[in-house]
């Protein structure tokens, strides 16, 4: 993968960046900045060389249509204040108002344009529709630089067809991001524990797969761990189940069985009639869940075992929430399996979009964890051992 020194001297050069800014939004109060500050490394010193950057990313799901509900607007300000200049935003993408706000740039200067995602050929199947863009986007730049680390595992305008048309080359975000991602899979310190919860079930059955062959310990809880329970036999009430995945998860317990792999599993969960922070809990065995219950929470039996697997571990990974984090009853779990990260020596790594909401939310600091990863998605899928389109074309001729 190329990186930005191979691109040269940038100086006076109209820097295409694509970052990813897509924050969580409360109106149009940022309520979670981290996106925006892990860009600024590689922004700062494309600016301190001279470039004039200029910034392309998305928000939310406009789907190929102008909605002012998504604009970058809130994303601009707080570049701006974080950087200490003025950070205009360009009123469309690649119309008029963007080719006005490039030229006006001076070395140094950065802009952003709006919402790449309110052009439908962005996300569009259709490659010669996608390129079309890409091409529009290539006008407004010289080289391009690939920095959305969250948006790497899309085909994508801005992400992969504008890489093959002008000079291109990761940023230190996407470079930090890979390389972390890359000593875990294939070099990491042992013991090795990776621990997984959250809601998607279905998404993270792949990761567990190739994860299976390199860890030494899997840790499952959240939603995903009644899938699991049920998996052994056990019955989980009114607990979120992937049942189509049933089968699945019990080849997967046979594999750690059959390959010495330690698989961590609930012991005990809290548990609630109804979805709802005001809702009566009690703790119960994990082979004892009422029908008429849900599991929201690991329980305290489990909180210990978890923290100290992950208290003897050299490097862990952590992916998921380990119960409703967002509803104070529901947080315990995951507050003991962040307590016992953040307190740890681990070499530790945090993907997925609400684990670090989850963490932040806590009250823990960014740098009480090794890394942040900026990518739920993209972590995974590299974990999974897939290919990449946005990393794999930044290796290409250009
Ligand atoms: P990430 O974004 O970190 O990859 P997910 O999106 O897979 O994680 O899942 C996060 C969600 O999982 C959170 O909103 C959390 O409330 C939910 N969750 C965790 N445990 C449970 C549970 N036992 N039942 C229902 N939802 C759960
Ligand atoms: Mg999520």
């Amino acid at each position: 993968m190329k990186s930005i020194s191979d691109l040269g001297d940038l100086a006076g050069k109209r820097v295409l960046i694509r970052c990813d800014f897509n924050v969580p939004l409360d109106g149009d109060r940022i309520t979670d900045d981290g996106r925006i500050r892990a860009a600024l490394p590689t922004l700062t010193a494309l600016r301190e060389g001279g470039a004039r950057v200029v910034v392309m990313a998305h928000l939310g799901r406009p789907k190929g249509k102008v909605n002012p509900e998504f604009s970058l607007a809130p994303a601009a300000k707080r570049l701006g204040e974080l950087l200490g200049v003025d950070v205009p935003l360009a009123a469309d993408v690649v119309g008029p108002s963007a080719a006005e706000t490039v030229a006006a740039l001076k070395d140094g200067d950065i802009c952003l344009l709006e919402n790449v995602r309110y052009e439908p050929g962005e996300e569009s199947k259709d490659e010669a529709q996608r390129v079309a863009l890409a091409e529009q986007y290539a006008a407004l730049g010289d080289v391009f630089v690939s920095d959305g680390f969250g948006v790497v595992h899309r085909r994508q305008a801005s992400v992969y067809d504008i890489a093959k048309l002008l000079p291109s080359a990761a940023g230190f975000l996407v470079a930090k991001e890979v390389a972390v991602l890359e000593k875990l899979v294939n070099d990491p310190e042992r013991p090795s524990v990776v621990v997984l919860g959250g809601a998607k079930v279905a998404d993270k059955l792949a990761v567990i797969e190739n994860l299976l062959k390199t860890a030494d310990t899997l840790i499952v809880g959240g939603g995903m761990a009644y899938t699991f329970l049920k998996a052994q036999g056990y019955e989980v009430g009114s607990s979120i189940l992937d049942a189509e995945k049933v089968e699945t998860v019990k080849g997967y317990l046979e594999t750690a069985a059959a390959t010495g792999k330690q698989l961590l599993l609930p012991v005990d969960v809290v548990v609630a009639p109804e979805f709802s922070n005001d809702a009566p809990t009690t703790i119960v065995a994990a082979d004892a869940i009422p029908a008429d219950q849900m599991g929201l929470d690991v329980g305290p039996d489990t909180r210990e075992i978890f923290a100290s697997a992950i208290t003897d571990a050299k490097t862990v990974f952590w992916n998921g929430p380990m119960g409703v984090f967002e509803m104070p009853s529901f947080a315990a779990g995951t507050k003991a399996v962040a307590t016992a990260l953040a307190e740890s020596s681990a070499f530790s790594v945090i993907g997925g979009g609400d684990s670090a909401a989850a963490v932040r939310q806590l009250g823990f600091a960014d740098d009480q964890f090794g890394h942040i990863s900026t990518g739920g998605g993209a972590s995974l899928e590299y974990l999974e051992g897939k290919e990449l389109p946005g990393l794999a074309v930044l290796e290409g001729e250009n």
